[in-house]
């Protein structure tokens, strides 16, 4: 019989263990789990590992991938749509084979964004505590509709497109870039040529590409200064697609009227944890937190039944091709 396969799953959380011991049931792994995310300090966990499972905050630096390399690790597969916390360059020399999950549940996102911009644009938030403490009075709530706004879409890949989708249905006027358009958001969007012809025109902005050295901070001082003043600036994509200190400059001159977030820059240190008890060092997150016109969610948007499902069938069938030898259907593309 032939020996299990070792794998650490760094980063664990109860709600995806389940998941991923459910989609491993008779296929010969062995799983370790450990609470604590992967970075320098914690990569000999996996010593003795074939393969390693990060998440989002993960850190996979060119250090990290040495040692869990030295330690025999030859496979690392991130349970995540975004792969920028790779170095994949370190990983191409070391020969380690990448895989991630590409398209868990572009649903989950899409749907979690229209929330937000529902929630913040409805004040649904402040209504909800308001009738918690008995306070029904309904000054401050007053809201916008979607219909007839424009909206921008800043990224029509997957999630992108299931956006422009669902903004469609509720009437809106969509603005969409992206560097290669694609016919199901033509069908019912009209694609700007420059990014600065959508921070232009559009009333609600929402993000939805990936975080790389084209897209970093595309969110900016300059960017911020072309916009409608009390643009609506949705991101659900990656955190450093804002420069939040300019965003929250922004805030304070009421040029942003509304911002939701989903996601954080700094966010590593932060989500993913109970911090109720600790005392947050980070001042601008601090300061984004009080704002009426804010709302922060801890990255959530992926988290569904259907999409945690998704990830771990689709983690464990890369593990199955690296496992035989055959070429990983969902192998993260090299630099
Ligand atoms: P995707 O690869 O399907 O789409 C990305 C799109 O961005 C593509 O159409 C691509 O052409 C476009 N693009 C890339 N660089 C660009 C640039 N410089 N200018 C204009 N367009 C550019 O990705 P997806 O599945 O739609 O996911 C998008 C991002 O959402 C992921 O990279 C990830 O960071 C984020 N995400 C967040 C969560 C969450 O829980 N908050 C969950 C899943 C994914």
């Amino acid at each position: 019989m032939m020996e299990p396969m070792k794998v650490a799953v760094f980063n664990t959380k109860r709600y995806e263990r389940r998941s991923l011991e459910a989609a491993a049931e008779g296929k010969g792994i062995d799983f370790s789990f450990f609470e604590p995310r992967l970075e320098a300090q914690t990569a000999p966990l996996a010593n003795g590992h074939e393969a390693v499972l990060i998440f989002v905050n993960d850190v996979a630096d060119r250090a990290v991938l040495e040692k869990l390399a030295e330690g025999g690790t030859k496979f690392l597969a991130t349970r995540s749509a975004g792969f920028n916390q790779i170095d994949r360059e370190a990983a191409r020399e070391l020969g380690m084979q990448l895989a991630y999950v590409p398209a868990y549940s572009p649903n989950a996102v899409a749907e979690f964004t229209i929330g937000l911009i529902l929630t913040l644009g409805r004040h649904i938030h402040e209504g909800h505590n308001r009738v918690r403490r008995a306070d029904f009075n309904l000054e401050g709530l007053c809201g916008f509709e979607l219909r007839d706004r424009t909206v921008g879409v800043y990224g029509t890949g997957r999630i992108g497109t299931n956006v422009v989708q669902l903004l469609t249905g509720f009437g809106c006027k969509v603005l969409a870039y992206d560097e290669e358009p694609n016919e199901e958001v033509m069908l019912r969007a009209s694609y700007v040529d420059t990014r600065e012809e959508l921070f232009r025109f559009c009333d609600i902005l929402t993000l939805h590409v990936p975080l790389m050295p084209s897209t970093f901070h595309l969110v900016d001082a300059n960017a911020l200064k072309m916009m409608k003043k009390g643009i609506f600036i949705i991101n659900t994509s990656r955190g450093a697609l804002l420069d939040t200190p300019a965003v929250v400059e922004a805030l304070k001159e009421r040029k942003v009227g509304f911002l939701a977030i989903d996601v954080y820059e700094e966010e590593a240190s932060l989500f993913f944890e109970d911090r109720s008890s600790d005392i947050i060092n980070d001042d601008t997150f601090a300061r984004l937190l009080t704002f009426p016109n804010v709302i922060v969610t801890g990255h959530q948007a992926f988290l569904t039944d259907r999409a945690l499902r998704n990830i771990a069938e689709t983690t464990m069938q890369s593990l199955m091709e690296f496992a035989s030898g055959l070429p990983c259907t969902n192998s993260v593309p090299l630099p």
